[in-house]
């Protein structure tokens, strides 16, 4: 069986999550707007990146999530349009909320017997 696995996602490996002796048949990411990682590099990179792997031939599906800032001078709550936190009042002075980083949401595993498991990391 390759549920329930504990093991948490190894990000200094590359693109290996932690199940390297399984085939990786699909990954979901989470990419924030302000995590500086355009999730259009990552859908031309991956194939790339996966090839010679057991992520090769993996589908890959990507969430983009908007951003939210908190303002440090003003304390308002806004979705920055662009790569740098700009509240309405003026201040750069923002804290990221959320959306400011890419994780992996899920990973699933194609079994030798053509069954699935979906691993949960986090
Ligand atoms: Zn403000």
């Amino acid at each position: 069986m390759h549920c329930c696995r504990s093991s948490p996602p190894r990000p200094s490996s590359g693109w290996s999550t932690g199940v390297s002796d399984a085939t990786i048949s699909c990954v979901h990411l989470e990419i924030g707007s302000l995590s500086g990682v355009s999730a259009d590099s990552v859908r031309f990179y991956f194939p790339m990146a996966a090839e010679g792997t057991n992520l090769a031939g993996a589908k890959l599906e990507i969430s983009e999530v908007p951003a939210r800032c908190r303002c440090g001078s003003c304390g308002a709550e806004f979705e920055p349009d662009g790569p740098i936190p700009l509240c309405a009042c003026g201040s750069p002075d923002a804290a990221v909320l959320s959306g400011g980083s890419m994780r992996i949401l899920s990973v699933e595993v194609a079994n030798g017997d053509g069954q699935r498991a979906q691993a949960h990391p986090g």
